[in-house]
């Protein structure tokens, strides 16, 4: 394992903003930040202009930054503004920045303010999307890390319910609902929840299953509430989808017989849409750049699932309670590298020259113009690739650039 600390290069937590609105749609982020903060958002989910988006950037400008103006009563004016003019709004973000931060600007006391005024209608949060020490997924597990104090308590008498943390496609979650039906679990719920309506209530009797690999925060909430995490690798692939599910049956108590009739044919089927990928990927070298961390459980697919040969497996941080079934499937030998000294890194990656290189958007296209290969991370959190029925999408994802850099050489 190497670890490094240098310059890196990676996206803020602002970045989950782009698929949290679209998951709870009765929810409103507003960044409280720099117009910087404002461009990414905006460049970065395309919003059309005649489209009521769902999150939104209220501006701190010189003034404010020169301590010129009362900043917590201008967001109180654009909060009100924005809530009358949004009566469909049910839960609002405040969502720290750089700038937020660098002006210490209270956002959790400009919440609890806020929410006195504009409960029961609206309850007003606040998370930390801040660029400084994060990375872009971070701003996923400081979101749901906010939600879990204003879950409800579980009843005494509640019986044991699964709870599935990290933000899914809605047709995965519908796939998941419809196979942990068929194993037998019908008490499953998930967070963050499709409407702020619908907050799950949690306690001790509440089993609960990671689905992304980045909610270190979320789960120290969670067990601080009495919940328990399930220990499974992630649901990437048929390998991992089908350990994921069977983590679930095995605390309910099913039997191995019935959890292997459910899934049967679910993994039968997406075997066989593998097959086509694995003719092309397998024995082709890849390089993973520290960026999202999934990619030790992308590192796992792709090695056992794939035939893929691992140059690097970089990651921001490891979380290795987390992780460790998933480290435990690497092959023996892979190189890992946590944080990230990205001219080092740069330079040992070029040298490796690999088939296929996982990073952000800003390293792609140098390394494009290099004559490598790449695919951005940011791709694997804005497309459904989890379960049976993404299988083939996720592979898909790596074949791709491989196959378009084949056909512009003919
Ligand atoms: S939060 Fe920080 S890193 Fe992110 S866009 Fe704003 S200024 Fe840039």
């Amino acid at each position: 394992m190497l670890r490094e600390r240098g310059q890196r290069e990676v996206f803020c937590g602002l970045t989950g903003i782009i698929w949290l609105h679209r998951k709870i749609q009765d929810a409103f982020f507003l960044v409280v930040g720099s117009r910087t903060c404002a461009h990414l958002i905006q460049s970065a989910a395309g919003v059309m202009i005649f489209a009521e988006p769902r999150f939104a950037t209220a501006i701190i400008d010189e003034r404010d930054l020169a301590g010129l103006a009362d900043c917590n009563a201008e967001l109180d004016r654009v909060v009100a503004r924005l809530l009358e003019r949004r009566p469909d709004i049910r839960m609002l973000f405040l969502v720290g920045s750089c700038p937020s931060e660098v002006i210490k600007l209270d956002l959790s006391r400009a919440a609890e303010r806020l929410s006195a005024s504009f409960m029961p209608k609206v309850r007003v949060l606040n998370y930390s999307g801040s660029g400084i020490e994060t990375t872009f997924t971070q701003g996923e597990d400081a979101c749901l890390a906010a939600l879990v104090p204003i879950l409800p308590v579980e009843s005494a008498s509640a019986k044991q319910s699964l709870l599935v943390v990290g933000a899914l496609a809605e047709v995965v979650e519908d796939q998941f609902r419809r196979l942990f039906t068929a194993i037998g679990i019908d008490d499953v719920r998930f967070l963050p929840p499709r409407s702020a309506m619908q907050l799950p209530a949690i306690g001790p009797a509440t089993r609960y299953l990671l689905a992304q690999p980045f909610l270190a925060d979320t789960a120290r909430a969670l067990e601080a509430r009495g919940a328990t995490r399930l220990a499974a690798p992630f649901p990437l692939g048929v390998e991992g989808t089908t350990a994921w599910l069977h983590a679930a049956a095995q605390a309910f108590g099913i039997s191995d017989s019935r959890f292997h009739t459910a899934v049967a044919p679910e993994q039968e089927r997406a075997r066989g849409a593998l097959a086509r990928h694995r003719e092309q990927l397998a024995g082709r070298r890849i390089f993973f750049f520290p960026d999202s961390q999934l990619e030790i459980p992308l590192a796992r697919f792709v090695s056992r699932e794939l035939g893929m040969e691992l140059v690097e497996v970089g990651t921001p941080y490891l979380h290795r309670p987390h992780l460790a079934e998933e480290l435990a499937m690497l092959p023996a030998g892979t190189m890992l590298s946590e944080g990230q000294d990205v001219e080092r890194q740069l330079d040992r990656c070029l040298a490796a020259a690999p088939d296929m290189t996982v990073c952000g958007l800003g390293l792609a296209n140098p390394l494009e113009a290099k004559g490598l290969t790449t695919k951005w991370s940011i791709e694997l959190l804005f497309t459904p690739v989890q379960g049976f029925n993404q299988a083939a999408d996720l592979a898909e994802l790596f074949a791709r650039p491989l196959v378009r850099r084949a056909r512009l050489m003919v």
